[in-house]
């Protein structure tokens, strides 16, 4: 695997690459690595030519300072999964490579109700980070693939606008969630859990599989649209009582339309739903989602 930190070296390197033929695949990480973005590895791998990894704890995605302190950091183990996993190339800048006017004035970009709905409501200014950070690495990196988890799956919509807007001639590859053994979701953050919090953290798993399981046999009964607008109250309301019970503090639990993440309010039986929650355990927020 090569190391870059500058920019321009990794551009350089990858044009000649890009002219004997290969095709780019690129993962945009912030590090501390697990088995699901080596997951994104392998689908790169997979899917293309030559792999780059990126690991960059990108400041201006993080809306609360303490989160962005906290970000855990483990270069070492990290460079040892990328070697393992088969990974090309990694990147590996500084922030003034990414920033070099500083961060204080960025550009904006019009992401419409991506940016009011769920992490939007809940995270002020998180997607435009990360539309900043993402469009910095695609214009280095210049990819024909980029891979990205569906656990973020606001984030691969927002992703997909911010290649629409730009023009730019990649395809996105939303990949599958990978889950530990008891079902919670693979996370940088799960390492900040206390022992007691990370028994109790598969809760959010169990309620989005409780929507799943209860929301299509609810949404075939025939009834009237108000009843059915109830029964998804009581719902969800059992799903939320699941998780406070197991200690969270709960920012959204909402089965949403999954091409709009417009919350669901009719039992149209074809249009795609997903359910998705964030919820606090302690300091530390958990974000996760199934399809419906
Ligand atoms: P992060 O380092 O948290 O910014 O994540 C980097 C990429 O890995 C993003 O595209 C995430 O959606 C993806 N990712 C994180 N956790 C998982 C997971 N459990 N399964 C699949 N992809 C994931």
């Amino acid at each position: 695997m090569i190391l870059f930190k500058r920019a321009a070296e990794l551009t350089g390197w990858l044009q000649n690459q890009r002219s004997g033929g290969k095709k780019i695949g690129f993962v945009p990480t912030m590090g501390a690595l697990h088995s699901g973005h080596i997951s994104l590895i392998d689908i790169s791998n997979n899917n293309t030519d030559i792999t780059v990894c990126s690991i960059f704890v990108n400041p201006t995605q993080f809306n609360d300072p303490k989160d962005f302190q906290k970000y855990p950091v483990t270069i070492e183990k990290d460079i040892y999964l990328l070697e393992k996993a088969g990974a090309a190339v990694l990147f590996l800048p500084e922030a003034d490579e990414l920033y070099p006017g500083g961060t204080d004035k960025l550009e904006t970009y019009t992401l419409g109700s991506l940016e009011t709905l769920l992490e939007g409501k809940y995270r002020p200014g998180h997607f435009q980070g990360v539309c900043q950070v993402v469009r910095r690495l695609l214009d280095i990196v210049g990819p024909d693939h980029l891979f990205m988890g569906q656990k973020d799956y606001q984030q691969c919509m927002v992703i997909q606008r911010l290649i629409d807007l730009q023009g730019y001639p990649v395809l996105l590859h939303p990949c599958p969630i990978i889950r530990e053994p008891d079902g919670l979701a693979m996370s940088s953050r799960n390492m900040r859990l206390t022992e007691d919090q990370r028994k109790k953290a598969p809760a959010i798993y169990r309620a989005l599989t409780l929507l799943k399981e209860q929301t299509v046999p609810h949404l075939q009964v025939e009834q009237g649209a108000q009843g059915k607008q109830e029964y998804g109250k009581a719902l969800i309301s059992r799903a939320r009582t699941l998780l406070e019970e197991n200690g969270f503090r709960i920012d959204y639990l909402e089965i949403a339309d999954a091409r709009t993440l417009e919350p669901v309010r009719d039992r149209n039986l074809q249009e795609k739903k997903v359910a998705l929650v964030a919820a606090f355990l302690g300091e530390v927020r958990l974000i996760d989602n199934m399809n419906m």
